[in-house]
């Protein structure tokens, strides 16, 4: 043990820390369960990550091989203890952790969550940002983080009552976790129900029963630990014993999410490659779908070891897909780079791809108005595959929707727009760039309203990329109804628009 004796450093959070800190706790969130899924979920990925790193370095693991989390209740002294055995943190880490917002898109973040203050949409914004460590701050006026990082001799103790500053120190071995993370929540008078066994019980199993991670509680401290949930991971059971509310909760504590998910796709796929996939696809868009860093988060396992939440498990255009691929095939000990040019991945990567784009495709056919607000919430990014993945591209415009003058408030696919087509019409009409509004009352609709002609509408900022290269529809090209004019002397007019729709303002409109 080296010498302990220096004082607490004080230390200001990060501006952005500090202000959402301030928002979370002033703020009356209808969910403040949530912060116990958040800081389960640190703890099971904790347990993973040493897992991880194990695999290269097998000492880590010293006698205590088994990854677990303990929470501990003490209801006497209006305490909740969160303790995981897993890879730990180094001062450093909790200073760069727990005192700074790390992701991209935090103005944005803000933004939002101010503007969602009080409602409950705030408490969703929190566990999607992936600040949910600070959401203890709703239940506790001071938090003590105590960890020790696996294999290291020194230990650190963080604390702060989440007013602007926090102190960190090193910590005496006898009083630190011996391996990992205990984070202890002195809670307030109005949250002493958490340190209930039974309110804990209930929680966890419905929020958290699924963590890959066995989670046992103690209901006072001295009792003898109960297991409460048993970390088998809900992916290895076959698909016909898991109920609907099962996956709705392990895509909550997968996703942070706090919607349904509108598909569920869990299967084995055997033969050439091995794997077990579950993914998800929400049914709300996230805040930050369209933040250039945002990543898909699809987590990779490599026969139930969690390796990375980096490798490209999809392409981009489904990077609101949440879940899991666990492989049978890749060696554990490879390295992320090198998992990135795996064929193997290559291999997952396509099949869960067309798993992806088979399931919606059955929703849009089964169930129109689920699959409606799945394209409401995604089709601007589903849409970005039409010019990423030409391959894909025929299968992709089958699936898109779109408004145009024939919509109303609803949404046409291409093949109703087929379906629907004048005689002697060779092209897919479209007008692109602007609002919805202003599309619908462009001149150059003119000519095409008087002759019952359907014009697609396009008035996302992705519609400009795909529809000009794209390769048509059922032999039909795209044309602009801009540039369409010339066409419509072939159609005649129907009778009761000719006299409003002079010919003379077709002609400026080419
Ligand atoms: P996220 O988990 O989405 O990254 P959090 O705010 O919940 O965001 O946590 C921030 C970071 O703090 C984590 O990424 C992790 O590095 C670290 N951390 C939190 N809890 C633990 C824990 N129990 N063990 C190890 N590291 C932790």
């Amino acid at each position: 043990m080296t010498e302990t004796t220096a004082a607490p450093q004080s230390r200001a959070f990060e501006a952005d820390v500090a202000k959402l800190l301030h928002m979370m706790v002033h703020s009356v969130y209808s969910d403040r369960d949530v912060f116990l899924r958040e800081l389960i979920s640190n703890a099971a990925d904790a347990c993973e990550k040493l897992r991880f790193e194990a695999i290269q370095n097998p000492a880590l693991l010293g006698e205590d091989p088994k990854p677990r989390i303990l929470i501990t209740a003490d209801k006497d002294a209006g305490r909740l203890v969160i303790e995981d055995n897993g890879v730990g943190m180094s001062a450093e880490e909790m200073i760069e952790a727990l005192g700074t917002i790390a992701r991209s898109g935090t103005k944005a973040f803000m933004e939002r969550i101010e503007a969602a203050q009080g409602s409950k949409d705030g408490a969703q914004l929190i566990g999607q940002f992936g600040v949910g460590f600070y959401s203890a701050f709703m239940v506790a006026d001071r938090v003590d983080v105590a960890s020790r990082r696996a294999g290291a001799e020194e230990a650190s103790l963080w604390s702060s009552d989440g007013k602007g500053e926090y102190t960190i120190a090193a910590l005496d071995l006898a009083e630190a976790p011996a391996r990992g993370t205990r984070v202890t929540l002195h809670l307030t008078e109005e949250a002493k129900s958490y340190a209930d066994k039974w309110t804990l019980e209930r929680i966890v199993k419905a929020q958290s029963g699924h963590v890959p991670v066995p989670i046992a509680l103690v209901e006072k401290p001295g009792d003898e630990p109960q297991q409460i949930a048993d970390g088998a991971a809900l992916w290895t059971r076959p698909k016909a014993e898991v109920t609907k509310e099962e996956y709705a909760d392990f895509y909550r504590s997968v996703a942070g999410q706090f919607d349904e998910p509108a598909v569920t796709i869990h299967y084995r796929a055997e033969g050439r490659h091995e794997y077990t996939a579950l993914a998800f696809v929400p049914s709300t868009a996230p805040f930050d779908l369209f933040d250039a860093e945002r990543r898909g988060r699809m987590k990779l396992y490599v026969r139930r070891v969690f390796i990375t939440d980096d490798a490209e498990l999809l392409p981009r255009y489904l990077r609101f897909t949440r879940g899991l691929v666990d492989s049978h095939d890749l060696p554990l000990n490879v390295s992320r780079e090198m998992i990135q040019q795996s064929p193997v991945l290559a291999a997952i990567r396509k099949g869960l791809t067309n798993r992806v784009l088979g399931d919606l495709e059955k929703l849009a056919q089964n169930e129109a108005e689920t699959f409606a607000t799945v394209w409401e919430a995604f089709g601007p990014v589903i849409k970005e595959g039409l010019y990423e993945d030409f391959e894909r591209q025929e299968q992709l415009l089958k699936l898109s929707r779109f408004r145009s003058t024939a919509s109303g408030d609803g949404w046409r696919s291409l093949k109703d727009y087929v379906e629907g087509l004048k005689e002697n019409q060779t092209a897919i009409y479209y007008l692109a760039g602007g609002n919805l509004d202003q599309l619908k009352a462009s001149p150059h609709l003119e000519g095409f309203r008087a002759r019952g002609i359907e014009v697609l509408l396009l008035s996302d900022p992705v519609d400009s990329f795909w529809v000009t290269n794209a390769q048509g529809f059922e032999g039909k090209p795209f044309k602009s109804a801009s540039q369409g004019a010339a066409d419509l002397s072939a159609f005649p007019k129907s009778e009761s628009e000719t006299a409003e729709t002079p010919e003379a303002s077709e002609a400026v409109a080419g």
